[in-house]
Formats: structure tokens, C-alpha cells, sequence
């Protein structure tokens, strides 16, 4: 493909960049679909700072106590009419998607609780929160006397409701059913809002009192509603992916029921004190301008996601999802069947990356994980998924999961950058 300034500033195979050319073609059901609903999750979002009077003065700084916060508190009432539900905590004291899922956790399970996840293991770091993980830890849900207990998933990747129904009915010390929306470092697919619906109102028939719950990292914003608007109770997620729109330099959230999200506010700051402290120490500015440009940089995403799922199995990859399938997260996952091909793919698309492109990543053992991970991320904000980032921990069947950018010309540049590499080391073939 010619560069319409005529001047190259990276080298890509001429077959490479034909595959591209013809990949974006395929793949233009799925910007029809991302544009249509960032058009209308960008409309709720509008919508939202204006009905609850978004000025200037909420953009001030609190020290302190942060009494009194006027731009953190209507911040929060933004942020709940923009996820539809009741009430919302979102802070940047939550210091990562973990902690905000760990508060909520301790905030509304009791001891002599179970609390049944029904997407099976859940998510790496959040096997440490609950006690189950091979590592040590002190202090998790375990050691408070809350039991786990987890229902697999379908040999399709679906949700077992007829065993999560058998599970509640069996053990009446369930007070919490847990889904994971997204895949996280698994295979499966991620949940749509639809199928969390079907589970909530099947869980509501046999036990209306439990309280549901979802972790939705990844999700905000790729569908038209989040889990809340379909019979969720309570939802959690980090700010440096999706709903921070690739701006909140750090922070998190908790939505949902007003009274469970009180009980939350309880174990992040005090019993007592709750919601009214928490200074904002400058950060607000930046919060309410993610929150603003979220689905917008969650489609820009999704567009990177959909592009990736297509050149690479124009290149004979198995990916998924598929390139034009209906997508419930802004993840993607290739299966790249060695690991030089994954270490390669990341080392590129770091290379591909605004900020320190120049190192070069390696497998590594990073706190909270089983197993050795590559990470690829050079971002703004260190961490961020929302922006361009690949992670894979190093075993069977060497799939990268990829994630993010903030706009689609750079994620498809980062992405051609990371196949040009593993072309350059002979590790894959165009035909
Ligand atoms: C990212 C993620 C988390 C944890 O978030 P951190 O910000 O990395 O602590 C939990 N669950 C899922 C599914 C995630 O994708």
C-alpha cells in the first residue's frame, strides 16, 4: 500500500501491507457495529454530565478530609446515570481493577458466606483476594471465614446454569454469585450483558436475595448497557482501562445497588465516615475528561481488536474472537503456538509503542500470577490496558491476549509493527 505522503517511516513487506488493505475491507460489518454503539453509549454519557450540571467548578482540587468535594461527588452521580444503576463509587484511591473488586468483596460478604463464581476460576489476581491461590496471602476472603466455591463452565465456554442453580440450592450459605465478564487470560468467550441477564434471572427464581455480582473489567462501554441494567446488583472495574477512556492517570469503580455500594464505601475508606472523604487531590479534571471520551476510545479499541482478529488469521492464526463477531470486551487473543512467536509479537508491539519503545520485554514472575508473563505496554500511564498493550503468560497454547489504543490509526500501526517482527525472525509465512 502506497503511503500517501511518500515517505515511509517504517518499513512493512509490500505482501504485509496488502494483507492489511484487504483485512480492513473484511472487517468493516464490525466498525459499521463499534461506531454505532460508541454513537449511542457517547449520546448516555453526554447526556449524563449534562443532566447533572457538569461546570468548571468541578474540577477543583480537595486536600485533606475532602469534605464537601462538590466535582467528586457529582463525578460519582455522572458516573452511575452513565452505567445506569443506582449509585457508584469512583476514586482514584482505588489503586488498580483488583482493589476495587477487593473492596467490594470484603464491603458486602460476611463470614459463614460462600460466594460462588459461576465462570469458574476467576481472573489470576483475584485468586490471592479470596485464598486460593498458590501463593501465600494473608489476610484474603479465606482467613475472614468466607468460603468459595465455583461453578466450570460448559465445555463451549457458556455459563452451567442448571449446575450454578444445583450449587445454590445445595449450599444455602451462598450469598454471593460472581461473574467475570471478560475472558481474562483464558480462552473463553467474554460474557454478553444478554447471557449475564439470563443468569440473573434464572439465580433470581431460586434465591432472589443473593447479591450478583460482576467483575466488568473490559467491558464498560462495548455494548449498549452494562450488567447493572440487566439484573446485576453490583459491578467493579479499574480506570486505566475502559471507562477511564486512556486519561484517569489511576483509580476505579464500584456501581450498582445504592445500599450495597453504601457497604462498600464502608471498607474503602471507614464505617462511618464512608463516601464523604477522600480528597481529590487534582485528579478530578482528568477523571471527568475519561469519562467523557470513553466510548469513543473503547471503539477506537474495539476497531485495533477487530483488525488484529483479522490479519492474523488472514496469516493462518486461530483467533478469537472471531474478526466480525459481536464483541462483550476489548479483548483479543491469537493462538501464536510457540513462544517465540508470542515473545516476538510482544517485543513488536511494544516496539510499536509512543513511550519506551526502545525496551524490550521479557518474561517475567509478577505478583498475583501462576505462571511467567510477557507484558507489552508502552503506555502514558504505566499499566494501562486501554491503551495498546499484549500480555501472555508463558504456557500452553501461547496465545497473546491484546488489548487497547486510544485511536485506531496507531493500534493498526502497532499491530502491522508486531507481524512485521515476527516476519523479520522468520516466524511466520505470507503466502
Ligand atoms: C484487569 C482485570 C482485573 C484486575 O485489574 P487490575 O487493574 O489489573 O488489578 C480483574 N479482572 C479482570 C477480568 C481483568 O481483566
Amino acid at each position: 500500500m502506497e503511503q500517501k505522503t511518500g515517505r515511509k517511516y517504517f518499513e512493512f513487506d509490500d505482501r504485509l501491507m496488502e494483507l492489511a488493505l484487504a483485512t480492513e475491507q473484511d472487517i468493516q460489518p464490525a466498525f459499521k457495529r463499534i461506531e454505532d454503539i460508541a454513537f449511542i453509549n457517547q449520546q448516555k454519557v453526554l447526556a449524563a454530565f449534562i443532566g447533572n450540571g457538569v461546570g468548571e467548578n468541578c474540577f477543583t482540587s480537595s486536600t485533606g478530609y475532602g469534605y464537601g468535594d462538590v466535582g467528586r461527588e457529582k463525578l460519582e452521580r455522572v458516573f452511575a446515570d452513565a452505567m445506569e444503576c443506582e449509585d457508584a463509587l469512583l476514586r482514584h484511591n482505588f489503586m488498580c481493577g483488583t482493589h476495587a473488586l477487593t473492596v467490594a468483596l470484603f464491603g458486602v460478604l460476611r463470614p459463614g458466606d460462600t460466594m460462588l463464581c459461576v465462570t469458574g476460576m476467576p481472573y489470576d489476581t483475584i485468586q490471592s483476594v479470596i485464598g486460593i491461590s498458590k501463593q501465600s496471602a494473608s489476610g484474603s476472603l479465606k482467613d475472614f471465614g468466607i468460603a468459595f466455591e465455583k461453578v466450570d463452565l460448559l465445555a463451549d465456554g457458556s455459563v452451567d446454569i442448571d449446575g450454578t442453580l444445583r450449587a445454590l440450592r445445595d449450599n444455602r450459605s451462598v450469598r454471593m454469585v460472581y461473574i467475570q465478564r471478560s475472558r481474562g487470560y483464558s480462552l473463553r468467550p467474554s460474557l454478553t450483558v444478554e447471557q449475564i441477564e439470563e443468569i440473573c434471572s434464572a439465580v433470581r427464581n431460586v434465591r432472589p436475595e443473593v447479591i450478583i455480582m460482576v467483575d466488568n473489567c473490559y467491558g464498560e462501554f462495548v455494548q449498549l448497557s452494562e450488567p447493572c441494567a440487566h439484573g446485576a446488583d453490583l459491578m467493579a472495574g479499574s480506570l486505566i482501562k475502559n471507562p477511564g477512556g486512556g486519561i484517569a492517570a489511576t483509580g476505579g469503580y464500584i456501581a450498582g445497588r445504592s445500599d450495597l455500594v453504601e457497604l462498600c464505601s464502608y471498607r474503602l475508606s471507614t464505617p462511618g465516615t464512608g463516601r464523604e472523604v477522600g480528597c481529590t487531590l487534582g485528579h478530578s479534571r482528568e477523571m471527568y475528561m475519561g469519562l467523557f471520551s470513553a466510548p469513543h476510545v473503547v471503539g477506537e479499541a474495539l476497531k485495533t481488536a477487530s483488525f488484529c482478529a483479522g490479519l492474523f488469521s488472514r496469516l493462518g492464526y486461530d483467533v478469537t474472537p472471531q474478526p466480525n463477531e459481536c464483541r462483550a470486551d476489548i479483548i483479543q487473543s491469537v493462538m501464536l503456538r510457540n513462544p517465540e512467536s508470542l515473545i516476538a509479537f510482544c517485543q513488536g508491539i511494544q516496539s510499536g509503542s509512543p513511550v519506551d519503545a526502545k525496551a524490550l520485554p521479557e518474561p517475567w514472575d509478577m505478583p498475583g500470577y501462576d505462571s511467567k508473563i510477557i507484558m507489552a505496554s508502552g503506555s502514558f500511564t504505566l499499566g494501562s490496558s486501554i491503551e495498546l498493550s499484549a500480555d501472555a503468560p508463558l504456557r500452553e497454547p501461547f496465545a497473546v491476549w491484546m488489548q487497547g489504543s486510544l485511536n485506531y490509526a496507531a493500534g493498526k500501526t502497532g499491530i502491522l509493527i508486531a507481524a512485521q517482527r515476527m516476519l523479520d525472525k522468520g516466524l511466520l509465512t505470507i503466502q
